[in-house]
């Protein structure tokens, strides 16, 4: 077992201000997962590109990402309830702390997001290993998720730009954008066009050499118009003017909400909020209706000057928005569930179960109860095998850094873990925020009526956590593109092949742990129960059934998200058997050892085994997938005129 000394430290529970802060984070757990769980300093630090980096340089940027999100976690509350909305002199009002708070990012926290392995990094040290990455942003994320999106479009446009700018668009943008003078969204949401890209109606017009007039109007722009940077530039999704309707035809625009006179000055480009949305949460950010062109042209470049190629430019970003959403989920979910801990610890409320008609017996905290520990050993469970889930995505993409250093790069080494960051993204996307929000419904019932009040943050977690499952392509649209797009009809078997041959890997350790045998087992079967559902799906498929299919991708989707949870939280406990054989017995930390053994055996006996059961459902797709009509569902207003009318009781 590698020293636990010089990890960074738990704080106590205070923010600069002084207030009890709303953002809990368990130092021990992050340290887990990078040093013991992920071995970043065996496997990472001090070779290319993190030759310059050790441990200890790892644990002080830690150390100041805590302190860093303690700030932004002091005005959480404050942010939500005096959020984001439009002026009526037109302008959008953010949270005042933001202002401050927004120079601090960009001066110290700017490198988080440019980890390339030629860029310069936090104080010449080169870039960081993208693990250490996921946890910085687990906990600014975290502690202010209002905060961290303004901009966080930013780093995926730079590489946009990067990737698919001309030399005229990198010129004009590039150096402000990643200096985060200026910051990038994503426009492509309309009134009439949400997961239906296809009825997006932004047109483009050609004006001039890659310049075009953009005319449209975009809804739910996350951070779309706001004081905190001097330009935003919009990536604007439409289509050319007279191409048809279709997917295929979707062409992207950069678009400069001030634009960029020959002399560097910025004028009117003539684009106009419409409005901030009253929203249930995220209220710090300004989700906002953004009008282009109608008091006068606004003018956009299309990126690459290439039209119709909108869907595979915007790959990668659309990637990592999914994966960051993920993060989103972990973060503040977390939270939520060391809150419950503490509060369980403190509210005492009746006797133990089998002394309830005892008045002699003392009454407990409610965390000696076992329904109430049912409940934060399924929190802890989850959250510790969503972050390892991310943590595997992750992984292959810290590997990905290293091989572009070496010398010859091996494709088809960086090809395997691209493949398995395909494979994971859908699965991070949806899974781990579906989770997250089941996460913090259990954390509100463990603290009961308190924890529906507002001095609480739960039901401030809980209304922030709820979009997860909806932007960034709803929790079926990721389902879809696992099953449909991915595994079935993608030709991609390798992307199976290749998850199967690692975790096959993983379980092949068995015999070194006896004691857990029986959980290598049930993972061992579920991993089989997976395969089963999806060789079913493909004869659904081979067998012209595409619409039976439908019904259980989401299913299928939850079903590879606990596997996966499985295999993750397996891994912990084999980490903390070996750790546990290795400290005495009143060492401190047997408890965070034997915690891990006890998470992974609650996940593998009361969640896992459901695995088996949808894919016995999805085997007998003939009989459970439910054909349905509107009409079956409310009789009243069905798309039916015969079947009767709009429900009024009268
Ligand atoms: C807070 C917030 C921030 C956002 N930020 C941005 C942003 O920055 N930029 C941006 O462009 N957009 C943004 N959006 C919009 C977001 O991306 C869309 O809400 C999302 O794509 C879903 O579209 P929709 O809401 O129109 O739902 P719909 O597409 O109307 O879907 C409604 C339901 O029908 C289901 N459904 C739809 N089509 C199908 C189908 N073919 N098969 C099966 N089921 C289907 C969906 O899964 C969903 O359950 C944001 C939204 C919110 C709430």
């Amino acid at each position: 077992m590698r020293p636990l000394a010089r990890r960074f430290e738990q704080p106590d529970e205070t923010n600069a201000g002084g207030q009890s802060s709303s953002y809990l984070v368990d130092a021990r757990e992050l340290s887990f997962f990078l040093w013991e769980q992920f071995d970043v300093e065996g496997k990472f630090l001090g070779r290319p590109p993190f030759e310059k980096l050790d441990r200890a340089a790892v644990e002080s940027v830690l150390m100041k990402a805590q302190a860093f999100a303690a700030r932004l976690a002091a005005c959480y509350r404050e942010s939500d309830r005096d959020g984001a909305r439009l002026e009526p002199d037109g302008s959008v009002f953010v949270p005042p702390a933001f202002h401050g708070l927004w120079s601090e990012f960009r001066r110290d926290w700017r490198w988080t997001r440019y980890t390339a392995p030629d860029r310069a990094g936090v104080d010449g040290n080169g870039p960081f290993p993208l693990l250490v990455t996921q946890v910085v942003s687990e906990m600014l994320i975290g502690a202010n998720a209002s905060f961290m999106q303004y901009a966080g479009f930013s780093p995926s446009a730079v590489r946009l730009i990067e990737r698919h700018g001309t030399e005229r668009q990198k010129e004009l943008f590039l150096d402000s954008l990643r200096s985060e003078e200026w910051d990038a969204c994503f426009c492509a949401t309309e009134d009439q066009s949400g997961s239906d890209m296809s009825a997006i109606a932004t047109m483009g017009t050609p004006i001039g050499e890659e310049i075009y007039a953009v005319r449209g109007e975009k809804r739910f722009i996350t951070a779309g118009m706001h004081s905190l940077t001097e330009n935003t530039i919009y990536v604007v999704i439409g289509r050319m003017t007279g191409h048809e309707r279709s997917a295929f035809s979707l062409s992207c625009f950069l678009v400069p909400r001030f634009w960029v006179e020959p002399d560097g000055r910025l004028t009117s480009n003539n684009v106009d909020c419409g409005g901030v949305d009253d929203k249930m949460g995220f209220n710090g950010c300004a989700n906002t209706r953004l009008v282009f062109g109608a008091r006068g042209v606004t003018r956009g470049f299309l990126l690459g000057n290439r039209p119709n190629v909108a869907l595979l430019q915007l790959a990668n970003l659309m990637r990592a928005a999914r994966i960051s959403t993920g993060l989103h989920g972990v973060g503040i979910a977390s939270s939520a569930y060391l809150h419950s801990v503490q509060f369980a610890r403190q509210r005492v409320q009746g006797r133990r179960f089998t002394e309830a008609s005892n008045p002699e017996a003392p009454r407990v905290a409610i965390i000696e109860h076992h329904d109430v520990q049912r409940m934060l050993l399924e929190m802890k469970a989850k959250i510790e095998g969503c972050r390892g889930l991310i943590g595997k995505l992750t992984e292959h993409a810290t590997k990905i850094q290293q091989l572009q250093c070496a010398s010859p790069v091996d494709a088809s080494a960086i090809d395997r873990q691209t493949k398995l960051i395909l494979l994971y993204t859908p699965i991070i996307k949806a899974y781990v925020s579906d989770q997250a929000w089941s996460i913090a419904t259990v954390a509100m019932q463990v603290h009961g009526a308190v924890g529906y009040l507002r001095d609480r943050p739960l039901e401030q977690y809980l209304r922030d956590i709820k979009v997860l499952s909806i932007w960034e392509g709803t929790n079926y649209m990721q389902a879809q593109d696992l099953v449909r797009d991915k595994l079935v009809f993608g030709r991609r078997s390798l992307l199976m092949r290749y998850f199967e041959e690692d975790i096959q890997r993983f379980l092949a350790v068995r015999q070194e742990f006896p004691r857990l045998a029986d959980e290598f087992d049930q993972v061992s079967s579920a991993v089989a129960a997976l395969a089963g559902a999806l060789r079913s799906i493909k004869e659904l498929a081979d067998g012209g059934r595409l619409t039976a299919i439908s019904q259980f991708c989401t299913r299928f989707l939850e079903m590879f998200g606990e596997v996966m949870l499985a295999w993750v939280l397996l891994e912990n406990a084999c980490v903390a058997e070996r750790a546990l054989g290795r400290l005495h017995a009143t060492h401190p930390e047997r408890a965070f050892y034997s915690g891990k053994i006890k998470a992974a055996r609650f996940f593998i006996y009361n969640i896992l085994p459901s695995v088996a059961d949808r894919a016995e459902l999805i085997r007998h797709a003939e009989s459970t997938f439910i054909a349905v009509e509107d009409a079956e569902f409310a009789f009243a207003g069905s798309s039916d005129p015969s079947q009767g009318r709009p429900g009024r009781l009268t």
